[in-house]
């Protein structure tokens, strides 16, 4: 573990040694959770971002997209719940005055448990060697068995006050399982409180005609109360989708681990609009779909789980989390969620308009059901860069650091690289640049030695290099490097458009959602 963390810091401060995620005004020591995206961050993330909504809109002929305001009517937050029902349990210790999420320090009590029945199960795997029956074991042994005993009954006791709401209980099972604080090592906690997630503001310019209005803690709602209106102009029928990307924001309590837990950050929600009653039929079909996503960027299936809730949200009636393994454990990256006609019937309620859709094949009208994806870009971009993030020994005693990158997502496809700065070598460069910056995202560098400049391209994850010689003069060829094979091949430059197009391009890896 101590290892995966020592992986993590490296992560972070690469993240920032190579432009691609800043602490937000470092100058005045930066913002609690809040960060900047560089140069190279910005094209990684805008890539994220295309291969989410081309996977939905431009392959889903019944899927299109919008782009609401942040600020919506403070109404909609009431009928939504946000305002009375957005909150997480909060919890105090004394004596470090440091701010807990109770529900976070249970679950992590109960990660706890896991880790130690997979050791005993570990531990029992290398005394048996060959003979090993794993299944038997976790069956019969009696240690395994009290872990397990342990775990349930914690996580049977948690799921209940979770889901009636019993802060009193969260506070009584953190006491009994001697859960203490980190920082000062004791159970010196204060009660369990409720704290609201949502930003407020005030619109308006006179002090007594002011309005509260909240920055928007999900894009969700900025559909269900656009739905009609897409559905009516984009004359879409049942089942159909609406695909968004925005900002969000949340004034998380305990914002930890860099990028994954923000007060600002960006998601990818698409709410698909069904007929009610068929929602179960289409939630394992989203499930599939969304984990297909994942998987086609070539990290690994057994990097991602499903994680089905226990507490349901108040308008859910079936949820799931797709994580990734993340250096510091499984971790939630998208959820998917059936929102039944929750948020719609609110609106009805709540602005007393008519929304139901009249569906002509059935000739009645309903409110429709909503299955929701919702990911966040900056969980997501997380993730990519834990993944690819690679040190790695060659020949010679040196190493490497290396960004592994599937090639559609890598923020610069090809750097063209001038052996020495003379001999018209950087002229003949720049030629081929400013024919292939038409294509795809080049970088032309010309400073330090062959070698260093490589090195700066596998960091930032360039898939492909090639070099300009004197040769280059004479044949009009160059050499091609691979940035994971570190293999050179000699090819004309006439043919580089053609050779790297499909390696390097989007629709390649939406190719592979079929
Ligand atoms: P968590 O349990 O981690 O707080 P959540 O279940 O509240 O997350 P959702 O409301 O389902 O999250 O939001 C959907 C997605 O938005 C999450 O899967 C995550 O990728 C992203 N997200 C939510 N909160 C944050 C945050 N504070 N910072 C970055 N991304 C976030």
């Amino acid at each position: 573990m101590a290892q995966q963390e020592d992986v993590f810091k490296k992560i972070v401060s690469h993240c920032k040694e190579y432009g691609f995620v800043f602490p937000s005004s470092e100058i005045y020591d930066g913002l609690g959770a809040v960060y900047d995206y560089g140069q190279m961050g910005v094209e990684l993330k805008n890539n994220i971002k295309s291969y989410w909504w081309q996977s939905m809109v431009l392959l889903h002929d019944n899927i299109v997209g919008i782009d609401s305001a942040i600020f919506m009517h403070p109404t909609i937050w009431k009928a939504s719940g946000h305002v009375d029902a957005f909150n997480d349990p909060l919890i105090d210790n004394r004596d470090s005055k440091k701010r807990y999420r109770a529900d976070v320090l249970i679950e992590d009590q109960l990660a706890k448990y896991d880790e130690k029945i997979e050791k005993e199960v570990a531990k029992a795997r290398k005394r048996f060697g060959d003979s090993f029956d794993e299944a038997q074991y976790r069956a019969t042994s009696k240690n395994v068995l009290e872990h397990q005993a342990k775990r349930d009954a914690l996580h049977e006791r948690y799921a209940a006050a979770m889901n009636a709401n019993d802060l009193n209980e969260l506070k009584q099972i953190i006491l009994d399982e001697g859960i203490v604080c980190p920082i000062s090592g004791t159970r010196n906690w204060t009660d369990v409180r409720q704290f609201n997630l949502m930003f407020s503001t005030e619109m308006g310019s006179t002090a007594d005609a002011n309005m509260k209005v909240y920055l928007r803690p999900e894009t969700a709602q900025g559909i269900f109360v656009n739905y009609l209106n897409v559905q009516k102009t984009g004359r879409m029928k049942i089942p159909f989708g609406i695909a968004q990307i925005g900002k969000a924001f949340r004034n998380e309590i305990v914002a930890r681990q860099f990028i994954f837990r923000m007060r600002e950050f960006e998601q990818m929600e698409m709410q698909f609009f069904v007929r009610p009653g068929s929602e179960l039929e289409w939630f394992p079909k989203w499930k599939q779909t969304r984990m297909q996503w994942h998987q086609a960027l070539g990290f690994g299936a057994e990097n991602y789980r499903f994680h089905d809730h226990d507490k349901l949200a108040h308008y859910a009636n079936a949820a799931t989390d797709i994580e990734f393994l993340m250096p510091f454990g499984f971790k939630e990256v998208e959820g998917i969620h059936s929102r039944t006609n929750f948020d719609l019937s609110q609106h009805e309620k709540y602005s007393g308009k008519s929304i139901k859709y009249f569906d002509p094949e059935l000739n009645e009208s309903y409110t429709p059901y909503v299955i929701e994806t919702s990911i966040g870009v900056d969980r997501m971009f997380l993730s990519v860069m834990c993944a690819s993030y690679k040190e790695e020994a060659l020949e010679g005693g040196e190493t490497r650091v290396v960004l592994a990158l599937p090639p559609a997502l890598a923020p610069v496809k090809l750097a063209i690289l001038p052996l020495v700065r003379k001999d018209g070598l950087p002229e003949k460069a720049r030629e081929i640049f400013n024919e292939l910056k038409f294509h795809f995202n080049c970088q032309y560098d010309e400073k330090d030695s062959i070698g260093k400049r490589y090195r700066r391209q596998d960091a930032i994850g360039t898939p492909y290099c090639i070099t300009v010689d004197h040769d280059t003069l004479e044949d009009n060829c160059v050499t091609l490097r691979n940035r994971d094979t570190m293999e050179q091949e000699r090819v004309p430059v006439a043919e580089l458009d053609h050779l790297l197009a499909d390696k390097v391009s989007l629709t390649s890896l939406l190719k592979k959602l079929k």
